[in-house]
């Protein structure tokens, strides 16, 4: 087990510590997930990665109860499906997510993906910022947001996000992203962190993994907390959940780290967020 003082915490804006490595729930099924929550729970893990439209969410917080860790260790994140946008269909969605979770709040609360043709992330961020005024949320941000989409956010509400959870890893490392992030004080996120196990095959990731006598997840994983990056790797397997959070017992070199930067291709594995309209 990884003791949960080993994994760091940055500071959004607005002062919340966020564990900057959690456990990712997208695609366990529901009936599933209570368990493989309270096993990451076990094995250190102290933020959990869930959204409205993973139909998880009670298997979240029936996990958190199981695992007897106290709501208040635990930092839950979760997101505002694609059909709730909207100011008013915003707050209630909140209320939906807090009753399956089990909970008087969420620690973050993310739009999940902008949907531009909609054009109602506007209104909806302005729902987001009385969410936070209201305490139901102790942070918001964003996920899948371009720089325009963010600028668009700060000009017309004045509300910074604190995090923008984008798709991000060693195939697709959006540096003008990331550039935009440090300079508006917005942490990021990644998901897909090992690109659902595409890069693990990877050369240089094997060789880098041999050399440290790690495995290619944790070599991914490694590169990642270097740069600063929050990430959620999702597993169903004990095995692999435990592996994951096995990563604060080693360090890359400055070597390492400019060959795994090598290796940007521009690959997502998910939609592009320009286009996609949920
Ligand atoms: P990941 O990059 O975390 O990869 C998960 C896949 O890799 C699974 O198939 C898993 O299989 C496998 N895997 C996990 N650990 C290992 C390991 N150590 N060795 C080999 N294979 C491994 O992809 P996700 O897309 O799940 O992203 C992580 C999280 O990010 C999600 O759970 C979700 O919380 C978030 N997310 C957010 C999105 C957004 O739009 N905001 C979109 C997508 C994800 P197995 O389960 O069998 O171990």
């Amino acid at each position: 087990m990884t003791s949960p003082t080993t994994v760091p915490s940055i500071r959004l804006t607005g002062g919340v510590p966020i564990p900057q490595f959690g456990f990712g729930v997208f695609g366990i099924e529901p009936d599933r997930t209570a368990d493989a929550v309270a096993l990451a729970l076990d094995a250190g893990y102290r933020h959990i990665d869930t959204a409205q439209m993973y139909r998880n969410e009670q298997g979240v917080g029936a996990g958190i109860k199981k695992s007897g860790v106290p709501r208040e260790e635990v930092f839950v994140t979760t997101k505002l499906a694609n059909d709730a946008q909207g100011h008013d269909n915003a707050i209630t969605a909140l209320e939906g997510s807090l009753r399956r979770l089990g909970t008087d709040y969420v620690d973050l609360y993310l739009i999940h993906w902008p949907l531009p043709a909609k054009d109602r992330y506007v209104k909806t961020w302005q729902a987001f910022d009385e969410i936070l005024k209201a305490g139901k949320a102790r942070a918001i941000g964003v996920s899948n947001f371009s720089p325009a989409h963010l600028d668009r956010l700060a000009g017309e509400t004045g509300a910074v996000p604190s995090v923008n959870q984008i798709e991000l890893h060693p195939y697709l490392q959006q540096a003008e992203l990331r550039r935009y992030h440090e300079e508006h004080g917005i942490a990021t996120e990644a998901w897909s962190p090992i690109a659902q196990g595409e890069v693990l095959g990877d050369e240089v990731v094997t060789r880098i993994a041999a050399a440290h006598g790690r495995t290619a997840a944790q070599v991914v994983l490694r590169w990642h907390l270097a740069l600063g990056h929050i990430v959620f790797p999702k597993s169903s397997s004990p095995e692999r959940i435990r592996e994951n959070i096995d990563v604060f017992g080693f360090a890359l070199s400055d070597e390492d780290m400019r060959a795994l930067g090598g290796l940007d291709r521009g690959r997502r594995t998910g939609p592009d967020p320009e286009t996609f309209d949920g």
